[in-house]
Parts: structure tokens; C-alpha cells; sequence
């Protein structure tokens, strides 16, 4: 069974889905105005991996994962209508429509995922066009007594209504400092820290409800998404870790002061990706996009193997020379595939199957997977035929392509491996008359050997 960390519960807990055989997941989508960074792509690795390593037991996982395009403000702790929405601002930059832009990055966040082999998910529902679910939404808090509109023109949610905002980061609300940020306190809210389901505007990208014009808060955008296109009762929500607070206390409010219930099972957050040391964020001009990794030659799905040298839970530095030691790996691993194709199949190794396996199913622990993954390959106990399927198996889960190479790189027939490193032996021995005949031998074989200054080299 699949053992994760829940935020919430502050433990790992097995995952068990409440439908029959079915894992539903909902994973905050990007907002977008830009290309998604590294970092962020780490966020979202997390959750391919959950549905991974769910399918590997039999599970059908149903995700989805939506598109923020209106609804971001620059600064979310902000209520004020007036603030900047992420997408509006990028489109006044780039002189163009807040649509173009939405659905420019959008391609592009969807062309990155796929570089990453990141299945593709069930449902992707666009903030923009699911509006009148938000309204619906609003309108049910409202009647509960969960929310209430002011004169002009927003809605609040109450979060006095919900005594158990901040399980799931400790922020809770009698700890929460009033206005840290706004010198003025919001005359229209009736607590500090109510926040705003609706947004009063008259621009691109607004809509008429029953409150007048305006726009979905962000927080109330997920909650309406997930209920609709997942149900009332999910199983898995997870993020970057600054959603946390308040993009996840907030939407939980919600969901459940909506349905009455819990209605996620478990919230799981990824950390964050430093970069050089530094976080990797946009506001620091510390950014790596994918297109940056294949500028420098590296194939992109290195990315995900670095990535993956480190547990989605621990905050990790990822710099060039990782990004290059994991492009040489992944090389390594599918010239390695290619070379143990030719080999005749054996079972799947059970001892590392079940090692590597467990590994993966303790919250996810992938560089104890690879680690393990590394000492199979050395194995020398191991006949290369059951090292191809097992590293075939787990190319499930890790999705390295790793039989890229079979069939495309030149693999030594049968027994010509040993005669090259008997060959290697005779040289370094000054033996040159067995040097000379192996080198007949190989011929034979097709292979046709020359010496270097660095050493031998073959060709077919
Ligand atoms: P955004 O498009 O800004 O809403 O972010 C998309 C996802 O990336 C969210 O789940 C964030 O929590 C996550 N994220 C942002 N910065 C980083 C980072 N440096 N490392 C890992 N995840 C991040
Ligand atoms: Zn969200």
C-alpha cells in the first residue's frame, strides 16, 4: 500500500481509496502568465508519481489538475479588486489579450509536462469557463450562512463560520496577526481574516452574477473545480508548499463548510527547489525553464531524474553540474538497457523488485529507488537479461525512457565484451601475440577493434 505524508495529520498514513479502486486526485494547476520553472515542474512531478506508482497496484487514478487564467492576483493575500491579476498585468506587458496569454502558457505548461512523460490529466478545467460553478458555489456558502456579500459588489467568506480553519498549516485564526501588510483594516469585512470569494471589477476577464460584475477569488476557483470534476469526498490534494497557507486552509473552508464534511482525505505538499542555492523563483530572477536545460544539451528528462534523487518532501539545490550528472546517468541507463535487450529475457530480479518497490511505496522515497536501481546495475550475481526487465518495470514509474537506445545504438554480439576486456588484459600485460589474436577473433565476430592513446575502441 502507498504510505504518504499528510500535511494535515503531520504523519505518513497508507492511502486508501474511498472508491472502489479508484484514486481520485486534485493538483492546483498553474496560473498562466509565464513559462512554468523547474520548481514548479518539481510540484507537479509529485503528483505523476502518486498516479504512477497507484496504477502500478491496480488502482485507476481520475486527476485533475486546472489552468488558472483570471483570478491570481499578483499579491493573493490582497482582497482589493484592484489589485493586479497575474494574468491582466503579463498581458498589458506583452501587448496582448489576457486570453492570448492565458492560452499561450497554458501549450507551453502542457508541452513541458509532456517532455516529462507527466500523464496527462482526466479533467484540466479552465478557471475562465467554469465560472457559473464558482457563482454556484458562493451562492451555496452564502445560503449557509458560510459567506455574505457587501455593498459593493463583493463577497466575504466568514471565517469565524469555520472553527477549524488551520489544520492543515497551524495558522489558526485567533494566531493570525490582523493587516500585516494593508496599513488600513477592510472596513467591509467582518473579520481580519475573512477573504474574498468574489471580486468587484469592470474589465477583460469579468462576469455578471448576482452580487454585480466581477471576478472569482483564487482560493474559491479549486473548491469549485474539485467538487465538480472529483465529487464531494477525494482522496488526494497536493501543491507546492507555499499553498499551504492560505491557497489550502482557504479552500478547505470551503469544500467542507459547502458539503458539511471532509472532503479531501489527505493534502500532500512538495518543497521547494532551490537552484544554485537560491529559490528558484521568478521574483528573483533565479528561474530555469526546460527550454534552458535543452539549450545547454541536457536531455530534459535528466530533470526528472535529478529531480528525483531527492524525496518530493525535502527542500533540494539543484545546479548544473547535478542537471549534467543525471544526463550522463541517464545516457549510462539506456545504453545499459540497449546492451541487456540482447541478452536472453529472465524473470524480473524478486529481491530488488520488492526493495525498490517498498522504497517507492514509503512516501515516495525514490533516491533510495535509485539507489537501489544503481546497485543492480553493478550486480554482477544478476544475468543482464533479468537486469532489462526489472529496470524495464520501474520505467514505469521513473518514465526515464530508459529503452530509447534498444535497436538504435550498436550492441556487441554475444561474447565479444569478454574477448575486448581479455583483450584490455592482454595489453596492459605487454602480451601482444594474444593481443593480435583476440583481435582476429573479434573480427570474426565483426567487430573491428583500434588502439587510441586513450585505449581500444570497436565498431560493428
Ligand atoms: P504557480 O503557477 O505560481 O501557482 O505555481 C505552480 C506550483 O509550483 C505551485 O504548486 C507552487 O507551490 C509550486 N512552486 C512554486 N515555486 C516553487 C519552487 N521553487 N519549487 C517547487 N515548487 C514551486
Ligand atoms: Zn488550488
Amino acid at each position: 500500500m502507498l504510505r504518504l505524508y499528510d500535511t494535515r495529520a503531520r504523519q505518513v498514513e497508507p492511502v486508501v481509496p474511498q472508491g472502489a479502486r479508484i484514486l481520485r486526485m486534485y493538483t492546483c494547476g498553474p496560473t498562466v502568465y509565464r513559462h512554468a520553472h523547474v520548481g514548479n515542474l518539481r510540484s507537479y512531478l509529485l503528483a505523476d508519481l502518486i498516479r504512477r506508482v497507484a496504477e502500478r497496484k491496480g488502482l485507476r487514478v481520475v486527476t485533475c489538475r486546472n489552468v488558472t487564467d483570471v483570478g491570481h492576483l499578483v499579491d493573493d493575500s490582497d482582497t482589493d479588486p484592484a489589485g493586479e491579476d497575474k494574468v491582466l498585468a503579463q498581458a498589458r506587458r506583452e501587448s496582448r489579450s489576457a486570453l492570448e496569454i492565458a492560452r499561450f502558457y497554458e501549450d507551453a505548461f502542457q508541452a513541458d509536462t509532456l517532455t516529462l512523460n507527466m500523464r496527462p490529466p482526466e479533467h484540466s478545467p479552465r478557471a475562465s469557463e467554469t465560472i457559473d460553478l464558482m457563482i454556484e458555489l458562493i451562492a451555496r456558502l452564502i445560503e449557509k450562512g458560510h459567506a455574505y456579500a457587501v455593498p459593493d459588489g463583493s463577497v466575504f467568506f466568514d471565517a469565524a463560520s469555520f472553527p477549524s480553519y488551520g489544520e492543515i498549516s497551524g495558522n489558526r485564526l485567533d494566531q493570525l496577526q490582523p493587516a500585516y501588510r494593508i496599513e488600513a483594516v477592510d472596513e467591509r469585512k467582518r473579520f481580519h481574516a475573512d477573504w474574498a470569494l468574489w471580486k468587484p471589477a469592470d474589465h477583460e476577464l469579468t462576469w455578471e452574477t448576482p452580487w454585480g460584475r466581477g471576478f472569482p477569488g483564487w482560493h474559491i476557483e479549486c473548491s469549485a473545480m474539485s467538487l465538480r470534476f472529483l465529487g464531494d469526498r477525494f482522496d488526494l490534494h497536493t501543491g507546492g508548499i507555499d499553498l499551504r497557507f492560505p491557497h489550502h486552509e482557504d479552500e478547505r473552508a470551503q469544500s467542507n463548510a459547502a458539503t458539511g464534511h471532509e472532503v479531501v482525505g489527505h493534502w500532500v505538499h512538495g518543497e521547494h527547489l532551490l537552484f544554485e542555492g537560491r529559490k528558484m523563483a521568478k521574483s528573483t530572477g533565479n528561474v530555469v525553464l526546460l527550454s534552458d536545460v535543452a539549450a545547454a544539451g541536457i536531455d530534459p528528462l535528466a530533470v526528472r531524474l535529478a529531480l528525483m534523487e531527492h524525496r518530493y518532501r525535502q527542500q533540494m539545490n539543484l545546479t548544473w553540474d547535478t542537471l549534467h550528472a543525471a544526463d550522463r546517468t541517464l545516457r549510462r541507463w539506456r545504453r545499459r538497457v540497449a546492451e541487456w535487450a540482447e541478452s536472453p529475457s529472465r524473470p524480473i530480479e524478486a529481491g530488488y523488485k520488492t526493495r525498490i518497490q517498498e522504497a517507492l511505496d514509503d512516501d515516495l522515497d525514490t533516491p533510495l529507488a535509485l539507489r537501489l536501481l544503481r546497485d543492480l546495475e553493478r550486480d554482477e550475481q544478476i544475468p543482464p537479461g533479468a537486469k532489462f526487465e526489472t529496470f524495464l518495470h520501474f520505467d514505469h514509474i521513473l518514465a526515464l525512457d530508459l529503452p530509447a537506445d534498444i535497436g538504435r545504438i550498436p550492441v556487441l554480439p554475444a561474447g565479444a565484451g569478454e574477448l575486448l576486456e581479455q583483450r584490455e588484459r592482454a595489453r596492459s600485460a605487454a602480451d601482444w601475440a594474444a593481443s593480435d589474436r583476440i583481435r582476429d577473433e573479434l573480427a570474426d565476430l565483426g567487430v573491428k577493434v583500434a588502439d587510441t592513446p586513450d585505449g581500444q575502441t570497436w565498431a560493428l
